[in-house]
């Protein structure tokens, strides 16, 4: 069985989105310093590196990440590969048939950007018209290989916004670099942060 991990590492070197925390491991205890255990603590934002947004990052009213329905982030899923080189538009998403898909996890250029700790801003993502084919096609789950599923900085978030307001999960930060077009299982486990508009997830697929 071929598991393909679908995470980032998170490490010091891993890109974040401006203004949010950077991810660190805070050495707490050392044997090497003579403590009895090596402990640390983690710093990160709910959105760093590989995770899932909870209704409650858009809407005050939203559920957090401990309601995330585990049934959808687990099964079928569909990875697509685009070529292009701006938001994601209904356009783009036309041809492809997604009349038996609820997951789908989007792969474009993006993925190349991982290796570089720097955040880019022209990173690909998706336009409202994009957001509202989906939605309007059923998809109930959908990934995107960097670190916001929005084109930067688009005012009022309707990306965020019409997924997260329909109910349609998004997983952020994604590596499908490694990754074919086709037919998966996925599996995806956000950590049960109560009252969280995200969690870190480490996301998996495995060839169906
Ligand atoms: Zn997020």
């Amino acid at each position: 069985m071929k598991l393909i991990d679908v995470s980032v590492p998170l490490d010091t070197s891993l890109a974040f989105y401006p203004n949010n925390l950077p991810f660190s491991l805070e050495a707490v205890k050392r044997l090497n310093r003579g403590d009895s255990s090596n402990v640390s603590s983690l710093h990160m934002s709910a959105h760093t590196g590989t995770h899932v947004d909870s209704p409650r990052h858009f809407f005050d009213e939203g559920s957090g990440t401990e309601a995330l329905p585990l049934e959808m982030l687990i099964g079928r899923a569909r990875v697509i590969e685009l070529r292009t080189r701006t938001g994601i538009t209904a356009a783009d998403l036309a041809s492809i048939d997604l009349s038996e898909d609820v997951r789908l996890l989007i792969k474009t250029q993006n993925s190349r950007l991982w290796s570089d700790p720097e955040f880019h801003k022209d990173y690909i993502g998706i336009t409202e018209s994009g957001a509202k084919h989906l939605v309007g096609h059923g998809i109930k789950v959908v990934g995107v290989d960097y670190l916001s599923v929005e084109v930067f900085k688009t005012p009022g978030a309707p990306a965020h916004r019409t997924l997260l307001g329909a109910g349609t999960i998004v997983i952020e930060g994604l590596n499908l670099r490694d990754v074919d077009p086709g037919i998966y299982e996925m599996l995806c486990l956000p950590l049960k942060v109560v009252g969280s508009d995200g969690a870190p997830a480490r996301v998996v697929l495995r060839r169906s």
